[in-house]
């Protein structure tokens, strides 16, 4: 049996049927969206278009990437940082919170590679960016039932959070009781507690904080909030895309392109050929940090989001209420995003680490076991509306024309993963026959 059927055939035929998750339909923010050209009927004067006008006024026009982390995370008025974004009364909707199923398949896999990575006697699991924590809740389920499996394991859980709102969200999903606040400047860690099922739960700002020990990361719909330079194409070579005030409409901002060249052009690849990119240096910043830390101690990264290859140009797009919404209008009370470009993840990766993916979540979903995962919950469950809302659930992360191949799943795993002594070699091959990772390639359900 394939170390993926020792760990998830067990939990795969388990029942348990959680709460009803949100009612669809809701916008899930793979969607695309011309941003910048909408006329503004309605163009309130926000605290943070107030802070934005002046600081241009001060300094002059500010990048994309700039607008972005302002509007997203800066401290006091940020976007997410006061604010429950997530969920039908919220701006948009993620798979965790769509369908339990979700976070129970992403579960078994990182119980699958610490399998087939020989058992260590301990990891930590590091999320980024962890929304309410129904993702986690449903990963820590699965852990609870292979209970017998993870035994002697010892487990931590590290969350990376700026949000103030949903890290407290997340404590309350999280953890039976309040959460210790620490009072200590010194430490980054801003909150800690136990989970429901006795697990330590540290909370951290910044990955570079969170201790260099054997981990599993996750980071679900993170990656495509980080701040992007965009860049145009023009006869003068490429040109920055900036943001400056409209001098027409008063309170209003507007693209531009800069006169010159700007520093982040360093970024684009010599033999670019599109004539639109986007370059998310940030997300460069953190690739290299996890794959500097798989490469010392092991473990591996599962990331998942909307993307592509290398290939797409203008995605940067704004939501708010389910609806699309004009990127520079209302800063402040609207998400922002840009779709993961892959292709410069892996580039980041700079060979320290095996990168896997991008693969569509259709795809790894059902290398998974979704299937039998639903029909396990089908069979359990008496209830109509329970059911239909399983199968709706399930066409919403699955549907290639919904979020199925919208969405990917991309990995970095240390190189000995697919190479190295843990896996046993076919006595007809002079090789080692590379173990399958789950998720990525087909199952073999012997
Ligand atoms: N993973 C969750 C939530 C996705 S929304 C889900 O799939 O449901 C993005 C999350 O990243 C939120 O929790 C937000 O507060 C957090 N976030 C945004 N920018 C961040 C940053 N720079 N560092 C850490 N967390 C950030």
């Amino acid at each position: 049996m394939s170390v993926f059927a020792a760990a998830g055939v067990g939990l795969l035929c388990a029942g348990r049927l959680c709460a009803v998750r949100a009612v669809l339909p809701c916008l899930w923010r793979g969607k695309y969206f011309s941003s910048g050209n909408e006329p503004a009927e309605n163009n309130p004067v926000t605290p943070m278009l107030r802070h934005l006008m002046y600081k241009i006024k001060s300094t002059g026009p500010i990048t994309v990437a700039e607008y972005m982390k302002e509007v997203l995370t800066n401290p006091a008025k940020g976007y997410y940082v006061n604010r429950d974004m997530l969920g039908e009364k919220g701006d948009f909707i993620t798979s965790p919170e769509i369908s339990q199923i979700f976070g129970e398949l992403l579960g078994i896999w990182f119980i699958s590679e610490w399998i087939a990575t020989g058992k260590n006697a301990d990891f930590q699991l590091v999320e980024l960016g962890p929304g309410r924590g129904t993702l986690l809740g449903d990963i820590l389920r699965v852990f609870s039932q292979l209970a017998s499996v993870l035994k002697n394991c010892d487990i931590s859980i590290h969350l990376v959070e700026v949000s103030q709102k949903l890290s407290e969200i997340q404590a309350l999903t999280l953890t039976e009781e309040k959460v210790l606040l620490e009072r200590n400047a010194g430490s980054p860690v801003y909150m800690k507690g136990v989970t429901k099922s006795g697990i330590p739960i540290s909370w951290y700002r910044d990955l570079q904080d969170v201790p260099k020990e054997y981990s599993f990361y996750l980071a679900h719909e993170f990656f495509d909030v980080l701040p992007v330079h965009k860049f145009q194409k023009t006869p003068h070579g490429w040109r920055e895309v900036l943001i400056d005030i409209d001098p027409q409409v008063s309170d209003k901002l507007r693209f531009v392109l800069a006169p010159c060249a700007t520093p982040a052009e360093a970024f684009i690849q010599c033999d670019e050929t599109r004539d639109h990119v986007e370059v998310c240096p940030d997300a460069g910043v953190i690739i290299q940090e996890l794959s500097q830390r798989i490469s010392l101690t092991g473990g591996a990264a599962l990331i998942a989001d909307y993307g592509h290859d290398g290939t797409k140009t203008d995605t940067f797009r704004g939501f708010c209420g389910h609806r699309l919404h004009d990127v520079l209008i209302a800063p402040g009370t609207a998400d922002l995003t840009a779709d993961v470009d892959f292709s410069y993840l892996r580039r980041m990766s700079q060979g320290k680490v095996a990168s896997l993916g991008p693969v569509k979540q259709q795809t790894f979903l059902r290398n998974m076991g979704i299937d039998v995962r639903l029909k396990v919950l089908l069979d359990k469950s008496d209830e109509p509306s329970l059911r239909q809302q399983l199968l709706q659930g399930y066409d919403m992360l699955m549907n290639p024309t919904k979020m199925g191949e919208r969405f990917n799943f991309f990995a970095l795993i240390p190189h000995q993963r697919l190479h190295g002594r843990n896996h046993q070699t076919n006595a007809c091959q002079s090789k080692p026959s590379p173990s399958p990772v789950a998720g990525f390639g087909e199952l073999a359900w012997r």
